[in-house]
């Protein structure tokens, strides 16, 4: 019952009848991928942004990242808490209508696993207490994003707010911009424009 109560937020602000979102989970045997999902999807709203979906205990934990994840150590993209996601969202590409909550076009800019690597004192420490305590490493493994990623959370309350910043490992690299590199969609290769005429 903790993840239904945990979505309501995301229910209460959408009329399902009118956006193509997911209402809820999907089945156990339609899930995307073994180990725990993560998912970023580019979406066109009021104004463009990443949104980092990491599954917890069976919902998809949010932030939206205004200038989307860097591979550079030094960049420190803020990362703006967003309501629990339903598990099915992380498939989710469309047009949510004018007049609904996120209006604008969403394609899915990258899909994969990750694996938590929070640690305190040398122990392993839960996504769940990792989330209270407001520091999360972890690694990626997408198609576009691999290695890891730390997110530290810098202010509480409405003024809540997350950092995302890339690991200093192997797969970082400062002279790459993987979202200039990268426009379209990872599972169908459509960019937001061809998405968003669908709806036209
Ligand atoms: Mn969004």
């Amino acid at each position: 019952m903790l993840r239904k109560d945990s979505l309501k937020a995301y229910r209460d602000m959408r009329n399902f009848s009118a956006t193509p979102e997911p209402s809820d989970q999907l089945p156990d045997d339609q899930r995307i991928a073994s180990g725990q999902i993560f998912v970023i999807q580019k979406h066109r709203s009021r104004s463009l942004h990443y949104d980092l979906r990491l599954e917890v205990d069976g919902i998809l934990k949010s932030w939206a990242i205004p200038k989307g994840p860097s591979v550079n150590p030094k960049d420190r993209r803020l990362a703006l808490p967003t309501e629990d996601h339903p598990l099915a969202y992380a498939q989710f590409e469309g047009v949510i209508p004018e007049g609904e909550y996120g209006a604008g076009a969403v394609i899915v800019w990258d899909v994969g696993t990750y694996e938590n690597l929070t640690e305190k004192k040398g122990r392993p420490v839960s996504m769940k207490r990792a989330l209270e305590m407001g520091h999360i490493s972890f690694r990626l493994d997408g198609r576009r994003l691999k290695g890891g990623f730390a997110l530290t959370r810098t202010g509480v309350g409405k003024e809540e707010r997350w950092l995302l910043v890339k690991r200093a490992d192997e797969e970082a690299d400062p002279t790459r911009d993987p979202i200039a590199e990268h426009q379209d969609s990872v599972i169908s290769g459509r960019t937001l424009d061809e998405i968003a005429g669908d709806a036209l």
